[in-house]
């Protein structure tokens, strides 16, 4: 039997016929997500645990698994994080409203493969500066994909995110990180959104990594609820959350969760 081929770093290479497999979990995932953030901007008066269900309830349709319910004892199918709920927010009573945004994680299982991707939904009327950081946090998010080349390395695609977002004023989490991805939901390297200390590796083909820009409208400072999970920002303003499963080829980036993307900030008219 032979070995699995990695890189010298642990990061797994995967295979084409993996890739094709990752793939479909991957569509999956994208498709329950788009479906999610639909539920979530018309859900005025519905609370963030009917999200979940609706999601659990799409999972069992795709005859996929929830990767986050029970993992180390996470208790939603989803996570779901208002405003400033920064990630891990756990589906519950929380009632959505107007001028609300919404961040929405969705990771599944499918075939033994992961598909993991997040969004952040703006509920009817948002403030300005919320829609702000909506969609700088996605353009960083592709900005740090642009770099999902084979050759490049691992720290430019990193610091992509806190290079494109710092200039804005807006705060980047450290604490919490994206991550390659594959049979298992975290596998090598950590993708932090910022530039690594020391020398990080040259990306190859076949890797799959989960980029996850977690940016805030102020401080970039975070603290744990006391359930265990759930993350706020530590001056209680808006926090946004954007994920991509994206692989690396030698043509760059391959986003296999994709979707249609929101207004880009040049769009929208929004500069320094
Ligand atoms: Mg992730």
């Amino acid at each position: 039997m032979a070995k699995r081929k990695k890189s010298r770093n642990g990061i797994i290479i995967k295979t084409p016929d993996e890739i094709a497999q990752m793939r479909v979990a991957c569509e999956t995932a994208s498709d329950i997500l788009q479906n999610v953030a639909k539920f979530i901007a018309d859900g005025i008066g519905k609370t963030t645990k009917e999200v979940d269900l609706y999601a659990a309830h799409l999972m069992e349709e795709r005859n996929c698994k929830s990767a986050f319910l029970g993992y180390r004892g996470f208790p939603g199918f989803t996570c779901i994080s208002p405003n400033i709920e920064v990630v891990h927010g756990i589906g519950g009573d929380y009632v959505i409203k107007d001028g609300d945004i919404i961040s929405v994680d969705v990771g599944i299982t499918l075939n033994g493969w992961i598909g993991d991707n997040a969004t952040t939904v703006p509920v009817g009327n948002v403030d300005t500066e919320t829609k702000r950081l909506l969609a700088v946090t996605e353009q960083s998010l592709y900005e740090a994909m642009s770099f999902a080349r084979e050759g490049e390395y691992l720290g430019d695609l990193c610091g992509a995110v806190a290079d494109y977002v710092k200039p804005f004023g807006f705060g980047v989490v450290k604490e919490f990180v994206g991550h390659g991805v594959g049979r298992n939901l975290h596998e090598e390297p950590s993708v932090p959104n910022y530039r690594p200390v020391g020398k990080t590796p040259r990306l190859k083909e076949g890797m799959v990594l989960a980029v996850e820009p977690m940016i805030n409208l102020g401080t970039p400072r975070v603290r744990i609820l006391d359930d265990g999970w759930t993350v706020i920002t530590e001056d209680k303003k808006n926090a946004a959350h954007f994920e991509h499963t994206v692989l690396v080829t030698k043509d760059g980036p391959d986003i296999l969760t994709t979707r249609p993307r929101e207004a880009t900030p040049e769009q929208l008219g929004i500069t320094l």
